[in-house]
């Protein structure tokens, strides 16, 4: 057993690193979640959450992961033998298709290479084939985790109304919300996903779904039994600043302190970051030699880049070896890009000597593991904070 001294690197694209100001504001006193102090602070998160989901309607939150809210979006919206349409676009579209299909949904699936976003275009020419608009609702993945590609969410909205289809919009932001610029309201979608362990900043445990009026009103109409996840039930006891049941106040009070965080640094700022971080990281494939999994740099991932190992090569091999000599976690490759892959997550609490301490481990991972790439990719990265530091100093004075 080795013994690490230092902080843990966290690398995984989530659970992101959790500030210690989050840290510390769940280390009190669980409160009477019945009583008056809870309802002041829930109200007030409640309302922090809609400014952060971009959204006037209500906002949800359910103490689970990110794969609760998945499933609450579905059982208070569709019924049994409903038809959806999704794309698929690595493993966490498959895992979502998944649990749609154990609820007795019936998904068309747009194939995909796992290296593109969901393309507008294809979802266009489906809805418009289907005349008697038997499909209820489309569902993409925002930021796909697994390959570091970001699907272009106002796209697919464009093509949702050219084909003047009435299907809802449902989008899982569990890796973006928080770090990648969302607008639920103003890109006209139906349900938002999140989890609290991505771009939220938070340890795993609290999920979301932010909701349109429209699918408030299917929720009205749908046949699907349920009974925790129940929106109806949720929105009343929320009016009041409660819930149905108990629920996760410690992690309440993290939520609280994230979002003022996230507020205080300014979302536009929060956005930057990710983007300039992004930035660098590719920067640094791309001087290794490397190939990013992600093809289309307007699909780009700002919060995780997905990297190909050269043939020959494993990556979970590489990662243990990182984790062993310096102590950092990296994402693995999933679904079919295991050992193929591996992921360098760059959001949530991070900055810029974060991700040059992440970018020599990984250099320097690659020499010990003998992967044939070419050295400086950090020098690389260091060159793009460089370049990009005055204009986040302008930001910064602009905001103060
Ligand atoms: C992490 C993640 C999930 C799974 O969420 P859990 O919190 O593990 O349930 C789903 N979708 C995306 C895009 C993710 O990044």
């Amino acid at each position: 057993m080795v013994v690490h001294t230092g902080r843990h690197f966290l690398q995984i694209p989530g659970p992101s690193n959790v500030p210690d100001r989050v840290l510390r504001a769940m280390d009190m006193p669980t409160i009477d979640h019945r009583g008056p102090e809870f309802a002041e602070m829930a109200l007030g998160i409640m309302e922090g959450c809609k400014r952060i989901f971009r959204t006037r309607n209500p906002v949800l939150i359910f103490p689970s992961s990110g794969t609760g809210a998945w499933e609450a979006a579905m059982v208070n919206t569709l019924s049994p033998g409903d038809k959806v349409l999704m794309a698929e676009t690595g493993q966490f579209s498959v895992l979502w298709r998944t649990l749609a299909e154990r609820f007795q949904i019936e998904v068309e699936t747009i194939a995909g290479d796992w290296r593109h976003g969901a393309r507008a275009s294809e979802i266009e020419a489906r809805l418009v084939a289907d005349k008697a608009h038997a499909i209820k609702a489309v569902m993409i993945v925002h930021n796909e985790t697994s390959t570091g590609v970001t699907t272009r969410v106002e796209e697919v909205r464009k093509a949702i109304d050219r084909a003047k289809h009435p299907a809802l919009l449902f989008v899982d932001t569990i890796s973006s919300v928080g770090s990648i610029r969302y607008e639920h309201d103003a890109w006209g979608v139906d349900v938002t996903v999140c989890g609290s362990q991505k771009g939220l900043m938070m340890p795993p445990g609290l999920s979301f779904n932010a909701i349109s009026d429209k699918a408030i009103a299917a929720s009205k109409t749908n046949r699907m039994p349920r009974s925790y996840w129940d929106w109806a039930e949720a929105i009343k006891a929320n009016k009041l600043g409660s819930w149905p049941y108990t629920p996760a106040t410690n992690l309440l009070y993290a939520l609280r302190e994230a979002i003022a965080m996230l507020e205080e640094e300014g979302l536009e700022n929060v956005y930057a970051r990710h983007t300039r971080h992004g930035e660098a990281t590719r920067a640094a494939v791309r001087a290794w030699g490397l190939e990013t999994v992600c093809v289309d740099p307007l699909e780009y991932s700002p919060v995780t880049t997905a990297v190909l190992m050269p043939e020959g090569h494993d990556a979970n091999q590489f990662r243990q070896i990182i984790l062993e000599n310096f102590d950092m976690s990296l994402g693995a490759g999933l679904g079919r890009l295991k050992g193929r892959a591996f992921r360098i997550g760059h959001l949530g609490h991070f900055n810029d000597l974060m991700l040059m301490g992440t970018l020599s481990g990984v250099e320097m991972g690659l020499d010990l593991a003998r992967v044939p790439h070419k050295s400086g990719g950090v020098l690389a990265a260091m060159d793009v904070l460089k370049s990009k530091e005055e204009t986040v100093e302008v930001a910064r004075v602009a905001v103060a």
